[in-house]
């Protein structure tokens, strides 16, 4: 029987390391696609990127098929005041000045990975940059607080006390990180808000998806009709970062990040796992 913590499936190492190969894929398809979010470039486009780097690792699509209606994409695109879970389209097309958030997921062997990135369409305005900015510094202040000992709210109050010493923004509450491994949302739900020291102890085997959401003006969301894409009530733009990471006897491991999360952790004196190389 699968070793648990509570409703927390926990991995062996050997899985950690499966959960990786589905982390470099994710990898190497959001650098593509960042690469080609250049203006005039559909989002369908992307996503048809996306599927090329799946299939070319004989990997499949955490988001394929997903959920009901059936997520068309491997890709979740959302464009400026569009927060999550955009749906790629020809007709979505990008412009200089967008800020877009890629969102994608993959599996291998049965493990998946999850990650996105916000990527900014040739030059946008300061104010955009500043905002993705804020979003990604939240995302690695919140994975270095993911430490064995520590509890998952640790996590949620570095991401909030993050954001909020890089100025005035909303952070979205509807939607957070999760749990991942043999299904790409698991428990626990992990806020991006919160007093530190709650919610389940954080054990060797963990695996989490870390992903603030934040917005220029409300935090507040709403659906639009197609029963996906989730924009920010006010229309203010919005950005999101995400990492896949596990957390191993010896260290941390960010099995989304080609380097491991070396760069971005070595200065906030982390410690690595070993397998991170
Ligand atoms: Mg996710």
């Amino acid at each position: 029987m699968r070793r648990r913590h509570s409703s927390i499936e926990l991995k062996s190492t050997d899985e950690i390391v499966r959960m990786r190969a589905a982390g470099l894929v994710v990898a190497e398809g959001l650098a593509a696609m960042s690469q080609a979010a250049v203006a005039g470039v559909s989002t369908w486009e992307l996503d048809r990127i996306g599927r090329e780097v799946i299939a070319r690792n004989g990997a499949t699509s955490s988001f394929l098929g997903y959920a009901f209606p059936p997520f068309p994409g491997v890709i979740c695109s959302s464009r400026n005041d569009a927060v999550v879970h955009g749906i790629p389209s020809k007709t979505d097309v990008l412009a200089d000045g967008d800020l877009i958030s890629i969102d994608y997921g993959a599996i291998v062997a049965g493990w998946h990975a999850d990650a996105a990135v916000t990527v900014e369409v040739g030059a946008v305005s300061d104010e955009a940059r500043a905002l993705s900015s804020a979003c990604e510094r939240a995302l690695w202040d919140g994975i270095a607080a993911a430490k064995v000992g520590g509890r998952l709210s640790d996590i949620s109050h570095a991401v909030e006390t993050s954001v909020a010493r890089s100025g005035s923004y909303g952070v979205v509450e509807n939607y957070g990180g999760h749990g991942i491994g043999t299904a790409m949302h698991m428990d626990p739900h992990l806020l991006n808000y919160g007093k530190p020291g709650r919610g389940p102890h954080l054990v060797e085997g963990m695996a989490l998806a870390i992903e603030p959401m934040i917005t220029l003006g409300s935090a507040r969301t709403k659906e639009l009709p197609d029963e996906w894409t989730v924009v920010t009530s006010d229309g203010s733009w919005a950005a999101h970062w995400e990492h896949t990471i596990a957390l191993l006897e010896d260290g941390l491991w960010v099995l989304t990040a080609a380097d491991g999360g070396r760069a971005e952790l070595g200065s906030r004196g982390v410690r690595l796992s070993g397998l991170a190389g």
